[in-house]
């Protein structure tokens, strides 16, 4: 007898426990009704850094991949909290310049959705020749493109521990259309470490190229956890600001 009730109070306690969690998960983020525009950096013929550094086509690891499969990941995790996401690159399309990027952004939000994206991501990752070196930087270029900045950054810096800060960049990304937005290096791809990390993950197919062949990226821990720290840092940046309407 007396197991059984201790069964029961062990088991009562679980489905309270799970009801919570379930409350948790399901509680409405900042993120509800946001348009937010995803860029997967490079694509194609633009490799990106490679494992081992500058291995080119013989590459273990292409920097485009791992943008590719980070954005995957960040774009269903924000559709599950009732945001839209417009992508960039679709695929492993190239993509001749960082404006038309933007061009794409823009002209997505505006056809689709009759307003400005909220927001702009671009995800890049590092590379070094230093395969021990590794950290965790985000790159601003208008005023405006601050405190989303600073929000990615400080969910960001946890994956590698090593605050590189913002930079101000002249990297083109955020000049165009004057689209709230940031260009993320989460780590760098050439670290033994995180290249290992990447390698473990599962081949799967995360899009379909024009020519119909499919792509494949490896889907693993780090993807998720870098993409769970954008999302993260994405929830935070709309909770403290709340955005103005976009202007058409
Ligand atoms: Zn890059």
């Amino acid at each position: 007898m007396g197991k059984i009730k201790i069964g029961l109070i062990v088991l009562g306690s679980i489905t309270l426990v799970g009801l919570v969690a379930t409350g948790m998960i399901s509680a409405q983020t900042s993120l509800q009704g946001k348009i937010i525009a995803l860029d997967a950096g490079h694509g194609g013929t633009e490799l990106g850094a490679q494992y081992p550094a500058n291995s080119g086509e013989n590459a273990q690891i292409y920097e485009k991949d791992v943008n590719l499969a980070v954005v995957y990941a960040l774009k269903a995790k924000l559709e599950g909290a009732g945001a839209t996401v417009v992508l960039t690159r679709k695929c492993d399309e190239t993509i001749s310049s960082r404006k038309s990027r933007v061009d794409m952004a823009i002209e997505e939000c505006k056809s689709l959705y009759g307003r400005k994206c909220d927001a702009l991501v671009s995800v890049h990752h590092n590379g070094s020749i230093d395969s021990t070196y590794d950290g965790t930087m985000v790159i601003y270029n208008e005023k405006q493109d601050i405190p989303l900045a600073k929000a990615l950054l400080e969910a960001l810096v946890p994956l590698t521990g090593n605050n590189e800060g913002l930079d101000h960049g002249g990297y083109g990304m955020t000049v165009y259309g004057h689209l709230v937005s940031a260009l993320t290096e989460a780590y760098y791809i050439t670290n033994e470490g995180e290249a290992q990390q990447y390698l473990n993950g599962t081949s799967t197919q995360v899009c379909s190229n024009s020519d119909g062949s499919a792509k494949f990226v490896l889907n693993g821990d780090r993807v998720n956890q870098e993409a769970g720290a954008l999302f993260q840092g994405l929830d935070n940046y709309f909770s403290a600001s709340p955005t103005k309407p976009g202007r058409k």
